[in-house]
């Protein structure tokens, strides 16, 4: 077991929500948790909200079934591709799966015929991602071919946003227009239109519909900076006292490691592999136990920090497999044994995802969604 821990605040994770739901209503609030919950546990997460959302999302069969074998009985909509061979688990499980393609809803209802009751499908319309999805001319008529197959029971149809994150709502625009035009009036009674993830349910109300499928923010992470900037900018605009984002998300993770070693060097001696860093003048180095191989982007070396003390402490040299160093030369009382936080509060210092995604090139999506499965994690 890698020496970190990552602690997740579950109560973080249901205040997010909450807000969230708050914010949408009366659309209701499905979340998102894939990727092992960006990262936090899906179990636990789910379990934690268990109730209090109108449905989780996933990407993956395999995660739907393990929230089922955990004890979770709200909606399920398995947002990828499920292998025919499947469906029966997937109908078995209760769960709701994405089509996009007629031959694969004609094989599905081949496999499920002797069932008696039908499996929830929801019709996902391709809008300018090009990614899944019908194309929004084909969809009247896919629709209406779903709504003829009785092995399959149409709940829902949705689409999703390319660029619901930027300033410019242009795109945004178009494809809620394509959306609406293709599956107006054609959807059966009660059948759940949705399309905005995180930003569109925070920036553009008029893409809510019936439900918004909200991932990052869930987390307490903003999509974007834009998508920040615009609610404040709004809430200027409507004379609203204060920021009305200051609080909305609360970050819900905390990474940290302990030291275990402390050297003195000199200066000009180098540090790691490939000596990429010297000592400019007398220096204190702290070895950490974690590296690359525990999800330690090694684009960090020599740019990212952690927190010791409560101070910000550079990474110096390459990130090893398993281990890194860094300067705490300004940390006179840093330990063995003393926790170094890369990812959350130390004190008044902060590292968010955002601040390792900047460093390393990416964005804060990809930090969390890349933490490890085999670092151990604890819930409070
Ligand atoms: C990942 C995903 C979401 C959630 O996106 P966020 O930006 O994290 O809120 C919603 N819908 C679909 C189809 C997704 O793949």
């Amino acid at each position: 077991m890698p020496l970190c821990n990552l602690r997740i605040d579950l109560e973080a994770i249901r205040r997010n929500a909450a807000r969230l739901a708050e914010l949408v209503a009366p659309t209701s609030l499905a979340v998102v948790v894939k990727a092992n919950a960006y990262g936090h546990g899906l179990v636990p997460v789910a379990q934690a909200l268990a109730g209090r959302v109108a449905r989780f999302c996933v990407y993956e069969l395999g995660e739907a079934l393990a929230l089922r074998d955990a004890g979770v009985t709200d909606p399920i909509l398995v947002l990828g591709p499920v292998r025919r061979e499947d469906l029966d688990a997937a109908h078995a499980a209760d769960l709701a799966v994405t089509v996009w393609d007629l031959d694969f809803a004609r094989r599905a209802a081949v496999t499920l015929r002797r069932r008696r009751t039908p499996l929830a499908i929801h019709a996902e319309v391709d809008t300018g991602v090009a990614r899944l999805g019908f194309r929004p001319e084909q969809a009247p008529a896919a629709i209406a071919a779903l709504r003829e197959t009785p092995e399959l029971m149409l709940e829902g149809c949705f689409t999703h946003l390319a660029s619901s994150e930027d300033l410019d709502e242009g795109f945004t625009s178009l494809q809620h227009r394509r959306f609406t035009e293709a599956v107006d009036g054609v959807l059966p009674t009660g059948a759940i239109r949705h399309m905005a993830a995180s930003a569109a349910a925070m920036m553009w109300p008029e893409t809510r519909l019936d439900m918004v499928r909200v991932g990052i923010a869930l987390y307490g992470v903003w999509p974007s900076h834009e998508s920040r900037l615009f609610l404040q900018s709004r809430a200027i605009h409507s004379l609203h006292d204060g920021d009305p984002t200051a609080g909305l998300l609360e970050p819900a993770i905390t990474w940290t490691t302990p030291i275990v070693a402390l050297r003195e060097i000199d200066n000009g001696e180098p540090v790691g592999y490939g000596c990429t860093w010297r000592a400019a003048h007398p220096t204190r180095i702290a070895t950490l136990p974690l590296g690359y191989a525990e999800g330690l982007d090694r684009g960090l070396s020599n740019r990212g920090s952690v927190l010791v003390g409560g101070r910000r402490c550079p990474i110096v040299g390459r990130i090893c497999m398993d281990m890194c160093m860094v300067d705490v030369t300004e940390v006179p009382d840093a330990h063995v044994g003393q926790q170094a936080t890369l990812l959350g509060r130390d004190g008044a210092e902060e590292i968010t995802a955002d601040d390792l995604a900047a460093w390393c090139g990416t964005i804060a999506y990809e930090v969390l969604a890349r933490l490890p499965l085999h670092l151990p994690r604890s819930y409070s």
